[in-house]
């Protein structure tokens, strides 16, 4: 209890006892989180100080690039793991290696939080995506498989591969043995962390041979799938939604996210609808995405044109992580409940996250300046002048995108305007 007793005045050792044992009792870790999965969550909400004050509407962003894995989807991952381990899907330390197709968040994410849990990653990705991201994987011990942009119909599209790995991966005949021994075992507890039992797995392994059976018949690849995943949304219904009307004492007029998977917006989204139906959850779309065609029109207009040119169904914008030609099992959960959607063009995401800095000393990525740019015009098209309150999610920092989003030779090269006062304009009275 060091930590308390630093900060307090000189005190009679008993009382100090006391008072620790006290403490104890109503809050047991009230000073430590239980490894780095407790840190996950939990994120403050942050009003956007520039955006609110010229608006009159209280703009307010969940600063989820402050999970430790830096984004939103440190969440997603956390879930996905969580319920797979009670599924017996995975097992700690028994040479289980998670699979997963992804641009790259979710990729830092599994990582992080299988080096914490003891499994091995391999993330599969399109060879475009920024250098850092791979850079960072790496870092955390990743295998990391960079392959070419491909359309999903193509069996070598990145989602594609990573199930196929998954499957190939852990056949029996391919079981290292020596890498179960002697490793800690680990049971997953009801609660984020993990107990360690004193016994090795190899010791459990030789005393039950059911289990043993088992072990050896498990399929120890897992492909997390954050796009067809349900643990996915429920990350987002059963936490970020919650968390979210919590802190914004269930004084919520409209909700705007971006979708990749579909996930948040549609956890957060059916969340906060379940509260108050009249919520407004709109959707931020990059350009070259077919969402938003889909919920204007009930079409993805460009789905034809990408296959037909063999495009990936990737979407070609600077904003990376949100976007999507298709539709996956977590955006079907979110189309019912989406009311209104933007397209965000890139010249117009790139002139929010400038301004934000210029105005916020706020570094934010490329998806949540796609968000703020929606949530502006929301409130031009709702015509919301004061008291409504808009809330949207801060995806991921800067750091992440210093290749593309955030080098302006980059953007140069590829057209794209660096010119904070495209958010002037539209901040400007009606
Ligand atoms: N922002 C970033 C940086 C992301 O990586 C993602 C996920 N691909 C999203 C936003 C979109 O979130 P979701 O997958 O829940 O739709």
């Amino acid at each position: 209890f060091k930590f308390a007793s630093e900060r307090a005045p000189p005190i009679p050792q008993r009382k100090r006892e006391r008072t620790s044992l006290f403490l104890n009792a109503l809050v047991p870790s009230a000073f430590a989180v239980l490894g780095v999965t407790g840190l996950i969550g939990n994120t403050p909400l942050l009003r956007i100080n520039s955006l609110s004050d010229a608006l009159g509407v209280e703009i307010l962003g969940k600063a989820e690039f402050l999970n430790p894995g830096g984004s939103v989807k440190d969440r997603v991952a956390l879930r996905m793991i969580d319920d797979a381990e009670r599924l017996g899907l995975l097992r700690p330390y028994t040479g289980s290696r998670i699979f997963e197709g992804t641009v790259g968040s979710t990729g830092i994410s599994i990582a992080t939080i299988a080096r914490a849990r003891g499994y091995d990653a391999t993330i599969i990705m399109p060879d475009d995506v920024a250098e850092e991201k791979v850079k960072v994987l790496q870092a955390l011990g990743a295998e990391v498989e960079r392959v070419r942009p491909a359309s999903i119909v193509d069996k070598k599209q990145y989602v594609n591969i990573a199930r196929q790995r998954a499957k190939n991966f852990g056949r029996l005949d391919s079981i290292d043995e020596s890498n179960a021994i002697n490793r800690p075992h680990l049971i997953p507890s009801s609660t984020d962390s993990v107990l360690v039992s004193t016994t090795s797995s190899h010791v459990q392994f030789e005393d039950d041979p059911k289990e043993n059976e088992e072990f050896l018949t498990k399929p120890r690849g897992y492909f997390a799938d954050q796009f067809e995943n349900r643990s996915n949304f429920d990350a987002h219904f059963e936490g970020t939604g919650p968390e979210l009307w919590r802190q914004a004492n269930g004084r919520i007029h409209a909700f705007v996210s971006g979708a990749g998977t579909g996930g948040t917006i549609a956890g957060v989204g059916q969340y906060v609808k379940s509260m108050n139906e009249n919520v407004v959850v709109a959707l931020a779309d990059p350009e070259g995405s077919g969402l938003f065609n889909k919920v204007k029109h009930g079409v993805m207009y460009d789905r034809k044109e990408s296959e037909g040119t063999k495009r990936r169904h990737q979407v070609d914008t600077v904003v990376e992580g949100i976007g999507i030609n298709r539709l996956t099992k977590n955006i079907e959960l979110a189309l019912p409940i989406i009311d209104d959607a933007f397209r965000i063009t890139d010249a117009e995401a790139v002139a929010m996250s400038r301004y934000l800095v210029k105005h916020d000393g706020l570094f934010l990525g490329s998806s949540s300046a796609c968000n703020l740019v929606a949530c502006v015009k929301l409130v031009r098209r709702m015509g919301w002048s004061e008291g409504q309150t808009v809330a949207t999610i801060l995806c991921d920092s800067g750091n992440r995108h210093y290749s593309k989003f955030w080098n302006d030779d980059y953007l140069r090269k590829a057209n794209i305007p660096v010119n904070p006062a495209i958010v002037e304009e539209l901040l400007l009275p009606l």
